[in-house]
């Protein structure tokens, strides 16, 4: 039996990350109530540290390392934001950090993860396989591997997002969240079933890379190869243990966003909100527009999970 991180585990998350992360804004838009005919929250992870939520995961899985696991340092695989907010959080609680990232990984986030004070070691991501090679780093220098979401605390963190914002707003009837390995979601089913116990929680994923919705239906968890999507952020191949026994208890239903969608909604972003947001973060407010003649009249929140795009790729993909 897994022991599953609970509410509690996301209070004492936000305790830590306290002055360290940023409290982020919650934005409305009247030209979205009117769109959608309901009354919008976005909470605005794009704006937190390193540009994504990742960061309280991140930072709360490392408040809580005992002294010989922070002289040891702390390893993760990933090629996205998690690296980042690990390498950040690191360097800000004084530990070393290594980021396993495969050798065609954007020059700019490979810069972006040392500029932040990791050391990154490159693998082929053909030939190796990531999650052996962070595992016998761990093994060989007893470092402590922190996973990008299948990890109690680094859940708990994500879950701060959602509890900051039905302290700020109240309760709502509906919340869209970005779905790609499940720690934002189901870090926030913690913190909706807690405050909002009615709202319905909505996780949001790529048409193209749809395990998680047909995990969430099946009731078993179902591997994909990596999908072809935009939405880098959200290209796992699979849900993990602990974020899928918490989706499956928690979540309402899993819903889908195309590639052409997603666009819409980062040239929507950037044109009337003045929000630069990057594919995935767009996952949770395409599927609210898709539904929206169920959310009549009703109060909608959505989680812009991040904005860490490059510009070019930005004014390619909006132009
Ligand atoms: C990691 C990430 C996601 C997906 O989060 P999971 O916890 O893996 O589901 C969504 N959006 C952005 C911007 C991310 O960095």
């Amino acid at each position: 039996m897994l022991n599953l991180p609970t509410y509690e585990d996301v209070a004492a998350a936000a305790e830590r990350i306290k002055g360290h992360a940023h409290r982020t804004p919650v934005m409305t838009s009247r030209t979205v109530d009117q769109e959608i005919g309901a009354k919008v929250f976005f909470k605005c992870e794009n704006l937190q540290r390193m540009g994504a939520f990742k960061f309280r995961g991140a930072f709360n899985a490392l408040s809580k390392f005992d002294e010989r696991q922070r002289r040891a340092g702390v390893v993760t695989f990933s090629s996205g934001n998690h690296a980042q907010a690990i390498a950040l959080s690191a360097s800000l609680l004084g530990i070393t950090s290594t980021i396993v990232m495969p050798n065609d990984a954007p020059a700019s986030k490979v810069a972006a993860t040392r500029g932040y004070g990791g050391s990154v070691v490159i693998y082929d991501r053909y030939k190796e396989d990531r999650e052996e090679i962070g595992r016998k780093l761990a093994e060989d220098h007893g470092m402590t591997l922190i996973p990008p979401y299948d990890h109690p605390d680094v859940i708990a963190g994500q879950g701060t997002a959602a509890k900051e914002l039905f302290e700020e707003v109240g309760a709502l009837d509906a919340l869209f969240v970005c779905l790609g390995g499940g720690g934002l979601l189901s870090g926030s089913a913690l913190a909706t079933r807690a405050l909002a116990p009615q709202c319905k929680l909505y996780g949001v994923e790529p048409e193209a890379g749809n395990d998680g919705q047909r995990s969430f239906r099946s009731g078993a968890i179902v591997h994909i190869d990596t999908p072809t999507t935009i939405a880098d952020g959200a290209q796992t191949q699979h849900l993990g243990a602990y974020t899928f026994a918490i989706i499956r208890r928690d979540v309402d239903d899993i819903l889908t966003a195309s590639d052409m969608q997603l666009i819409d909604c980062m040239r929507f972003f950037a044109a009337r909100m003045k929000l630069v947001v990057e594919p995935t973060g767009c996952l949770g407010f395409a599927a609210a527009r898709e539904m929206k003649s169920q959310l009549h009249d009703q109060r909608i929140g959505v989680i812009i999970s991040g904005g860490n795009v490059d510009m070019k790729r930005f004014c390619s993909l909006t132009a």
